[in-house]
């Protein structure tokens, strides 16, 4: 908006001088002589033209501010998905530029995007050992810069939003080497990978999300050749999310309970936790449970 306002100075006072210029010639020239009526016509044009120039500019300006005002939609520091919206509100046919990729780390998946123990794994493990380099796969900026608990969850962990749409999550850390808010650059080295979090040995744990929910990331790239399939990959309701539909749409599982059954037996029976089936049947460890009861597994 400065450069539209020092722009427009500017050309105000062009358009004097010109003018001014032209009053002096006014006195020596008799009107109606096709020399001056050329030299007014040639200033028109060049006032029309550099208004024409002045306008692109402001509306330049003002499509940067609406493609910066997208991308901090929903700019949070704590939420993994701010977004709120459910798979059939994203934004469906959405093209994702990938062409400045890098991949985080180079190294073997050792577990894939899936329902998992119940759940649904959203991202894919890639073997790291404590301390190497975990690298930005976009341009982008930091959004949460979490040094979460050892033992729970994600543990130390970051999430990037990136300016072709995405966002990406990296999980695990041992340190972290980036700021909340900081602006990176794809191939940046934003932290070293660990074993902090819910983790039984040292891995990346690695999510690609649009708009809040996550997409297979081998849907994007190629984990054998470190490479994306594509410079541009197309985000589709249908295509993209499919997974994630699969799950949030299967259906409740149940479990009727025998003699000499605890919570904790159940679970591993089911490759659920206790703190799941707790929570699904609104009970709690305490409570005592009688043969015959229908518990929800799942
Ligand atoms: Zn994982």
């Amino acid at each position: 908006m400065k450069n539209f306002i020092l722009n427009f100075v500017l050309l105000f006072a062009f358009s004097l001088s010109v003018f001014g210029q032209q009053d002096s010639v006014d006195a020596d020239v008799p009107s109606g002589d096709p020399i001056f009526a050329g030299a007014i016509e040639l200033e028109e044009q060049k006032v029309v033209f550099d208004s024409l120039v002045a306008a692109q500019m402001a509306e330049d300006e003002e499509n940067e501010a609406e493609e910066d005002s997208a991308f901090f939609e929903n700019w949070d520091n704590s939420k993994l998905n701010p977004y709120g919206l459910k798979v059939t509100e994203v934004t469906d046919s959405f093209v994702v530029d990938c062409s400045n990729f890098c991949p985080p780390t180079q190294n073997v998946v050792t577990s894939e995007f899936g329902p998992r123990w119940a759940r649904l794994h959203c991202g894919i493990d890639l073997r790291v050992k404590v301390g190497d380099s975990i690298r930005a796969a976009f341009d982008g900026k930091v959004r949460i810069k979490r040094v979460g608990s050892r033992r729970k969850g994600y543990g130390y962990f970051v999430l990037l939003r990136h300016p072709n749409g995405l966002e990406t999550l990296y999980a695990h850390l041992s340190k972290i080497l980036v700021e909340a808010e900081q602006e990176v650059k794809a191939g940046e080295v934003i932290a070293l990978g660990g074993n902090t979090g819910r983790s039984t040995g040292p891995h990346l744990h690695f999510e690609t999300r649009y708009q809040g929910i996550p997409i297979n990331p081998r849907n994007i790239i190629d984990f054998n050749e470190f490479a994306v399939y594509d410079d541009n990959y197309l985000v589709t309701i249908k295509g993209s999310f499919k997974e994630w539909t699969d799950y949030v749409n299967s259906p409740a599982k149940y479990y009727k309970v025998r003699k000499g059954d605890c919570l904790s037996k159940i679970a591993k029976r089911h490759r659920t936790t206790v703190k799941r089936i707790c929570r699904l049947n609104r009970i709690t460890t305490k409570t005592v449970l009688r043969p015959g009861r229908r518990l929800r597994v799942r």
